[in-house]
């Protein structure tokens, strides 16, 4: 009986999901039929709509992006004009004296670094009020032991903090999405308890933004408060 079963040679046809006899005769009987070449044409069009619309869902999410760097950039430079924000290198020199000109240099330093750090502030919140954070969320993914991102369609492995996604899909360091939505600029990893208890946000001053939100890395994605709100009332 085993040896029967064995050589006896099947064909799986992909696309009839049928069993063929594996011989020339029977194969080319089957791929000539009409049920087989529906089959085929059928399948050809289905790829390529799926390849259409996820052509277009990346198109939606690429305006998108650039709607919030738009708007986050508009913010910043609101800031800038209300005073909120110090422009760097637009501090007045004070020539002469080298020990006061490198103390410039580094006030310059700490203005740009806290610029950044308020653009990426200001885009993160342009961000979750756009989408309600989606960009920037992070799931485990049970199948590959990563984290996915199904807004942006990344996965993220935290042992290497490489992201795997694109198109063709790839492993890199650097992805082209938009910084918020980087995980290892957020998020350590995931805490249930954190997580159903979310702490309140932090609006520490003296530290740059960056690094506070490593310190406190659920708090953005989980409360309903904007990021900005707090330390500004004088
Ligand atoms: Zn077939």
């Amino acid at each position: 009986m085993t040896e029967f079963w064995v050589s006896q040679k099947r064909h799986w046809c992909e696309y009839c999901k049928v069993w063929l006899n594996d011989t020339i005769s029977a194969r080319s009987t089957h791929e000539n039929g009409v049920k087989h070449q529906e089959n085929v044409a059928r399948k050809l069009r289905e790829m390529r709509q799926k390849g259409d619309a996820e052509k277009k869902e990346q198109e939606l999410l690429k305006q998108s992006w650039s709607s919030i760097e738009a708007k986050a950039k508009a913010q910043y430079e609101k800031d800038i004009q209300a005073g909120h924000v110090q422009v760097p290198g637009q501090q007045p020199q004070q020539p002469g004296f080298g020990g006061k000109h490198r103390q410039d240099q580094a006030a310059q330093r700490a203005a740009a670094e806290d610029a950044a750090d308020k653009a990426i502030k200001a885009s993160a919140e342009a961000e979750y009020r756009l989408t309600g954070g989606a960009l920037s969320k992070w799931e485990p993914d049970a199948g590959s032991g990563y984290l996915y991102n199904a807004a942006l369609r990344y996965y993220y492995d935290k042992n290497t903090g490489w992201y795997y996604g694109g198109d063709p899909p790839s492993w890199t360091p650097n992805p082209p999405i938009p910084e918020v939505a980087k995980f290892s600029q957020y998020y350590q990893q995931p805490d249930a308890e954190e997580a159903a208890n979310p702490p309140p946000l932090s609006h520490a001053k003296g530290l740059g933004t960056t690094r506070r939100l490593r310190q406190r890395p659920r708090a953005r994605r989980r409360s309903q408060r904007p990021l900005r709100g707090g330390g500004r009332s004088k």
